[in-house]
């Protein structure tokens, strides 16, 4: 039976990077060697790594005057390596869920942190829209996409100081204007790649600014100047990255991952709002194109497990949500067909048709 794959991350990847990387496994670049066995300084791969930063510039068209970077560590290292790099006194924060309050319980190893807003007091339902970014602050971080409760800034904002954006699940989802960004961050495991590389876009006029000393692995400078060789870079999971890339491009870039991707999201949420059984989980306005958040509603809430059988029988995988919010809860990343997303509101339907 064909399987849906509705996880949150690592999440579905196109099938022309997983057939792509099972072929360099084998044999890279007709070397008759692995790809995992490789020198990361022979020829084959160092051209890997330049067509990935050549691609990720092309593909998000980043201006003159940024690095993009390879690291490992996740995002979750970039919530401390952001303040260690960028922090003199202050910085600000927007608390929209679980990732943005771990990036300011780092924050605050570094300095002052001032959070502008936060939506914790409905369960991070909705984006807090009338905040004032402090001036003095060194920068404004914030999540675009709350992978967990399904929230999304799905715009470029102004910020009077240097914006720094998490984008680990909603990255290549849409054309960014990356010259209103200081930093551009993410795991790739969500829409690029396997789980194992980082990403960060850097705009190089921001470093070294702190008069903190800054230990050589997290100091961004040492990658930016290595062009991410410093060390030995997760080179299995950056030619991955590289063939999501290729895919991208061919399918006509991220202004078609946006158009897809806001197809898909409308089919399934306008089922949502439809299907008497089920009702969405935040604010209409913020709601994810990414992470498709719902639970049914209160006189059918015993019906969940049922439900969730149900779609498993019919091939849906990952379709639990977090525990933070529970239901359900649909991550239509790039590489998810819509045929995926036409096969949950099948069962959505017939479902209610057999209870409702
Ligand atoms: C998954 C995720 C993270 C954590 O990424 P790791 O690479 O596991 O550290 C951080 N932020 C957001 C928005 C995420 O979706």
């Amino acid at each position: 039976m064909k399987k849906h794959n509705f996880y949150a991350g690592p999440s579905i990847l196109p099938q022309y990077t997983i057939q792509n990387t099972a072929q360099a496994v084998i044999d890279f670049a007709g070397t008759g060697l692995s790809i995992m066995e490789i020198s990361h300084r022979s020829k084959e791969f160092t051209a890997v790594i330049e067509e990935t930063q050549a691609l990720f510039k092309e593909l998000l068209n980043i201006p003159d005057g940024y690095s993009v970077i390879f690291l490992g560590g996740g995002a979750s290292l970039q919530f401390a390596m952001i303040p260690f790099n960028l922090m003199r006194k202050k910085a600000a924060y927007l608390n929209t869920g679980e990732w943005a309050t771990k990036a300011i319980k780092e924050a605050r190893f570094f300095g002052e942190v001032e959070v502008v807003a936060s939506s914790e007091d409905r369960n991070f339902s909705y984006i807090p829209k009338d905040f004032r970014i402090p001036t003095d602050a060194d920068y404004f971080h914030i999540t675009s996409n709350n992978t967990i409760y399904g929230t999304e800034i799905r715009h470029d904002m102004d910020s009077p100081v240097t914006l720094v954006a998490d984008m680990s699940s909603d990255i290549f989802s849409r054309p960014v204007d990356v010259s209103k960004y200081g930093v551009i961050y993410g795991g790739a495991q969500k829409n690029l790649a396997p789980a194992g590389v980082t990403f960060v876009i850097i705009r190089n006029d921001i470093l070294g600014k702190t008069e903190r000393q800054i230990p050589t692995m997290l100091n961004y400078q040492t990658h930016i100047s290595k062009g991410s060789m410093f060390n030995t870079p997760p080179c299995l999971t950056v030619f991955s990255a590289l063939q999501t890339l290729k895919w991208m491009k061919d399918q006509g870039g991220v202004q078609e991952m946006a158009k897809r991707n806001a197809e898909k999201a409308a089919i399934l949420y306008t089922e949502i709002d439809r299907n008497r059984l089920f009702r969405g989980t935040v604010a209409k306005e913020d709601r994810s194109v990414m992470n498709i958040c719902f639970v049914m509603n209160d006189e059918y809430k015993d019906l969940e497990k049922e439900f969730l059988e149900m779609a498993s029988s019919r091939g849906m995988i990952g379709i639990k949500g977090h525990r933070s919010v529970g239901g359900f809860r649909a991550s239509t990343y790039n590489a998810l067909p819509r045929e995926s997303v036409e096969a949950l509101v099948e069962v959505m339907k017939d479902f209610e048709q057999m209870k409702a």
